[in-house]
């Protein structure tokens, strides 16, 4: 019988990766929803509502309806891909700039509402496997199996810097874990919906967990 499985925690704990295997293992269909919150975000900020300075919530909030949000599949990438008002954006929603201001983005109630009745669409059918913030306590709270990951500020800051090393990106350790620090703190003080364990997920801090021992972990959660 298939079921939903919610994945949540700090930032870069390995959620998405978690995710992926369990989907390709179970044959499910795999959201995350991080990648919408992203997109929102550069579309933010290609439109000039969003920099250093000044983040214009009002314009943002009105342009919301102009917003269309879509996954595509990908078969060479194995998963799908965001798509924003028609436009891959897979590449441009992973820089360090888009983290860097996603979640103030995410703090907005009304793109948060946006989002989540989306996400709740996506997932009527059983069978899925979503990852984010507030997947267990908000987006489904139903949920069969409810997975919340953390690690050390340090591990994941240093995972996240070698992924961004390998696609490329001129940035540094430092300015990686400030990033991370900070979405934490925002993502856990917000207003709505913040970042919480929901009380019925199990915790899985994978500081020293091996991608595999993790997985085998989480497969036997699943078995249950
Ligand atoms: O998962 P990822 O690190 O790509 O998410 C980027 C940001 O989007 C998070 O730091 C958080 O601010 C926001 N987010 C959220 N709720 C979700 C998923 C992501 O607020 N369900």
């Amino acid at each position: 019988k298939k079921i939903t499985i919610a994945i949540d925690g700090f930032s870069s704990t390995g959620k998405s990766t978690l995710a992926k295997q369990l989907a390709k293992h179970l044959g499910y269909v795999y959201v995350d929803t991080g990648a919408m919150y992203r997109a929102v975000t550069f579309f933010a900020m290609q439109n000039g509502y969003i920099n250093i300075d000044s983040f214009d919530k009002e314009t943002l909030i009105n342009s919301l309806p102009s917003i269309k949000l879509q996954f595509k599949f990908n078969a060479d990438f194995g998963f799908a891909e965001m798509y924003l008002n028609d436009v891959n954006v897979e590449k441009e929603i992973r820089t360090i700039e888009v983290s860097n201001f996603v979640s103030k983005v995410a703090e907005v109630s009304e793109v948060r509402a946006k989002l989540v009745e989306q996400q709740k669409e996506m997932g009527k059918d059983k069978g899925i496997v979503m990852d984010g913030r507030d997947i267990g306590t908000v987006v489904f709270p139903d949920a069969e199996l409810k997975i919340f990951m953390t690690a050390g500020a340090d591990t994941r800051a240093q995972r996240r810097f070698d992924e961004l090393q390998e696609k490329g990106d001129s940035v540094t350790y430092e300015e990686v874990l400030k990033n991370v620090e900070e979405r934490d703190y925002i993502d856990t003080h917000r207003k709505d919906s913040p970042l919480v364990m929901a009380e019925d997920a199990i915790e899985i801090d994978n500081s020293h967990l091996t991608r595999e021992e993790q997985f085998k972990v989480v497969l036997d959660l699943v078995d249950e």
